[in-house]
Parts: structure tokens; sequence; C-alpha cells
């Protein structure tokens, strides 16, 4: 963005400077479209346009009646009395966030802060049918702008986040994983916006989480983080120097997938012994089943497991030790400040404890002393918070049709 100051400079001479100019204010119309009420001062640092030429186009859009002035009640950067806020004149726009995870999806509808206005959850075997899940998505999608009381099919929404159950190219937005077999070699975000006639930005599930808990959940303030999601996968979003890592094919973070047991049973990624074999919340229920009867869900072992049960306890302190070695080897790699359990084995105090104690067993002394393990506090909804978090941002991938 910066480019169009600098677009009069040597190297581009030729340039018009009325076409510099036009390009500067689309730039600003395109910031106060997706943003909050902002001072001049925010929206030169924002698009890295100077203040002068910030100045100088809002002094247009003010005369032309495109955008508003209101005072802000937050005192301005370094003290002083609050800023003059611009705001485009009209209805403000709105966000979508869209959380398709292996048995769910979730929609959120906010405001431009990301505050949601209305949510809406629903549970369907994503794994079984894309299509299935992306009809429900586009459907939640309705019922939520009608419940926010901005009406169907509107033209308010500036921004469409979506996160998915596995990795996604970084480029095309294209799945690329074997786990999940209905979704292999398609756009998820160009399908969904094909749906919702709006652009869909995408990444995975794990890359959202850590995006929704570090922007507005337990590691807000940090830059070096690593957030696991442990639920029915076990997956990982790495932000390093306070940016998402997604690695080159969108694969980073797929801890799920270390090997962990030369003979242990084939994974739905077609190794064998995986991580996940030993550690996800169904894997454990099927072991626990034999004494605890056929009845055991994921739900009621996270149940028992609170209430203390002898039992329980031993196989989720034994599945946090083991995810504890691999995310200490990670944290010798990536030295991090913070590690964030979501997903819901995150309710499960032995499972924290048992973490715990294999990175302070496995891990260098001063990066385990470095670090704290917390469990996330966005819950179920960090997933959706983090997609709010990209329709905001507008960084993840815009997915590309897929390849007929
Ligand atoms: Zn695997």
């Amino acid at each position: 963005m910066a480019e169009n100051d600098r677009a009069t400079g040597p190297g581009t001479r030729g340039v018009a400077v009325s076409t510099v100019r036009a390009g500067s204010r689309t730039v600003v119309l395109d910031l106060l479209s997706r943003s909050a009420p902002v001072s001049r001062a925010e929206v030169a640092r924002l698009t890295g346009l100077s203040r002068s030429t910030v100045s100088g186009i809002v002094q247009e859009l003010l005369v032309e009646g495109v955008v508003q002035e209101s005072r802000g009640v937050e005192p301005a950067r370094g003290g002083g009395r609050p800023p003059t806020l611009i705001s485009l004149r009209g209805e403000p726009g709105v966000l979508v966030g869209v959380d398709i995870g292996h048995r769910h999806v979730r929609v959120a509808v906010a405001d431009l802060s990301a505050v949601p206005l209305a949510e809406e959850a629903r549970p369907v075997d994503v794994d079984h049918s894309a299509d299935e899940a992306l009809d429900l998505a586009a459907e939640l999608v309705q019922q939520c702008l009608v419940a926010a009381g901005i009406g169907a099919g509107s033209d308010r929404i500036v921004g469409v986040g979506m996160g998915v159950p596995g990795p996604v190219h970084p480029r095309t937005g294209i799945v690329v994983s074997p786990i999940l077999p209905s979704w292999v070699g398609r756009s998820p975000a160009w399908e969904l916006a094909r749906r919702l006639g709006r652009p869909v930005h995408v990444d995975n599930d794990a890359n959202i989480g850590a995006l929704g808990e570090v922007r507005h959940g337990a590691a807000r303030g940090h830059s070096d983080v690593i957030y696991v999601k442990a639920s029915s996968g076990i997956g990982a979003g790495l932000v390093l120097a306070g940016k998402l890592y997604r690695g080159a094919t969108g694969i980073a973070g797929e801890i799920g997938h270390v090997r962990f047991d030369d003979d242990g049973p084939v994974c739905r990624c077609g190794n064998r012994g995986c991580l996940e074999t030993a550690v996800a919340g169904p894997k454990l229920v099927e072991l626990l089943q034999p004494a605890y009867g056929p009845g055991l869900t994921v739900g009621k072992m996270l149940e028992l497991g609170r209430e203390g049960d002898v039992g329980v306890t031993r196989i989720l302190d034994d599945a946090g030790r083991s995810l504890g070695r691999v995310i200490a080897d990670l944290c010798n790699h990536l030295n991090p400040e913070i590690i964030v359990i979501g997903g819901d084995m995150r309710v499960a105090p032995s499972f924290l404890r048992g973490i715990r104690d294999s990175i302070d067993r496995y891990a260098q002394p001063d990066t385990a002393r470095a670090l704290t393990v917390v469990p996330g506090v966005l819950g179920d909804r960090a997933g959706v918070v983090g997609a709010l978090v990209v329709a905001q941002d507008d960084t993840a991938v815009v997915g590309l049709p897929s390849p007929a």
C-alpha cells in the first residue's frame, strides 16, 4: 500500500499523479469499509500512506459526503484529548466467521471490531460430506444475518473468514491432505464464496484457533505462541514473531501425525503409529470402553476426569504426557512464550498436567522455564473468533476454483 506514496519516485516516472491519488483513495476507502471509526493518524499508520496524503483524501471524502466525523472517547496515543474519528456514512459493514470442524459447523456475524452480533452452531459429519457442510455453513450465515437484524443476502458483508479441519495450501486455498477424503483437491473458500456471493478467506482450524486466542483470548499480548487443538484430531497453529507460520504447503504444525509408536495402529493419514492414534479424544474413549461400557463418550470421559475418576484420570494423564513429549521437541526448536491448549480436551486437568510434566522433563530446562502452559479461554468458540480475525485482516488465502 505504501507503494502508492512511493509511486512518483524513481523507477515509476510516468505514473500520472491522479492515478496514484486514485489508488491511495481506494486504499483509504477499503480500510474504512473494514474498520470501526478510526483517526486520521491510524489511517496513515494502517495504510502506510503519509499523513498529508490521508488528510487530503479525507477532506475530499468529507466534502463529497462519503465519510463522516465523530469524536472518539479514548484519549489519543500518548495522551491528550480524544482524536476525531472518520467512518463511512450509511450502514456499517459486518464480518462473517465460519468454523468447520470434524463434527460441527459454527457461524458468527460480527461488527467491524469482531464483536459477534449473532452466532449459530450445528452438529454435522463434516468428514463425510464437504457439500453438506458448506451448504449448512451458507444457510447458517443467512440465519445469523437475519438474527442480527441485517437481512439475508446482505451486501453489508465486507469480509468472510473460514477455518476447515485440514491443511490448505497457502497460495491456492486447496485442501492438500488425505486426512479429509471428501475435501481433497477442493477449494472450500471458493465453494463457500460461490454460495455467499462474497470472497472468502480460508485457513486450517488450528491456525484460526491460534489467531482467535492470540487476538482475543489466552495468548493476548504474546508473539511466540504454540496453539494446540486437542479434540477428535490433534493439530497445532504456530505464531512466530507475531505472525502465523504456515510452511511451504500449509502443513506446518501437523503434530498429530508425528511418529509416536512404530508398531502402533494405522492412522487416517495413511502412516502408522501417529501421535493422534494415541491421544485424540475418541481413541481414549476406545481404550476406556472395555472397562466403562460402550455408552462412554468423549463428553462423559471428560466429566469423569473432572470428578477425579481414577481410571480416566490415568488415561488422560498418559495422553497429556504423550502429547507433551512431542510439544517438548517443538519447544526446543521454537522457544515459545506460551502454549495454549484448545479443543475439548483442554478442560481435563490431568491432561494439562501431563503435558506440563513432559515439557519439564524433555524440553531444555531454560526453554521449559521460559514458557507457560494454559487452557484456551475461548473454548469451542476459538475457531469462529479466529475466523472473524481472518475476515477482519484478510490475511489468509482467497480460495481458487477447484481443478475440474
Ligand atoms: Zn497420521
